[in-house]
């Protein structure tokens, strides 16, 4: 998603998204560390698939991995996502037709499977997105501003997420992927999706 204005705001008043029931596994800022370094995206980073790609139109599957399959899937995502500047990251991105997401609206490290988005707010906002699947654009389209997502973590506990913003906006996202749908699919006319200029950077992605 793109996100120049919230991105200027380097210190923000609000979390834009908290825990609001249990306590899930996270990309901690040890493992964030450990993942982020130049040798760790080299060597786990995947290309990320892109809009047209089978991977990327049909609704993922319920993953049935081991608890060290799972973790290594996750890093795998999280080096890809890094490498590609974004904010979160499922799955199917790279390749992989399982229900995994990463929401990572300010460093969260929230780690979603089996993600269902239980409630929206009815109040929408007009908003710019974009998708590491679709390079080069960015869409306007409405968006709820809030919403909730419940999911169950890597070890297998259910937790509960709320977003305002940016953070509904991943959430919602990132959900989409894992059906099989880009926020290119919801834009209203062909005319709501735009190049990224080449004196604009495509600063956030997910
Ligand atoms: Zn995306």
């Amino acid at each position: 998603m793109s996100d120049e204005a919230a991105r200027e705001d380097e210190a923000p008043q609000e979390p834009r998204m908290r825990i609001t029931k249990g306590t899930p596994w996270r990309i901690d800022d040890g493992r964030r560390a450990k993942w982020s370094t130049p040798e760790f995206v080299r060597q786990h980073a995947l290309d990320i698939r892109q809009v047209g790609d089978p991977a990327l139109h049909r609704p993922a599957l319920r993953p049935s991995l081991s608890r060290a399959d799972l973790e290594a899937l996750i890093a795998r995502m999280f080096a890809s996502m890094l490498q590609a500047n974004g904010i979160g990251i499922a799955a199917p991105q790279i390749g992989v037709p399982l229900r995994v997401a990463i929401i990572d609206v300010d460093e969260a490290g929230i780690v979603a499977i089996e993600p269902v988005i239980d409630e929206v707010t009815e109040e929408v906002e007009e908003t710019r997105e974009g998708c590491l699947s679709v390079r080069g654009f960015y869409g306007m389209l409405e968006r709820p501003l809030g919403a909730r997502l419940t999911a169950t973590d890597p070890a297998g506990r259910r937790f509960s997420i709320e977003g305002e913003e940016l953070g509904a906006q991943c959430m919602l996202h990132e959900a989409d992927h894992l059906n099989g749908t880009l926020y290119i699919d919801r834009l209203r006319s062909r005319e709501d999706l735009h190049p990224v200029r080449p004196d604009e950077t495509e600063e956030v992605g997910a």
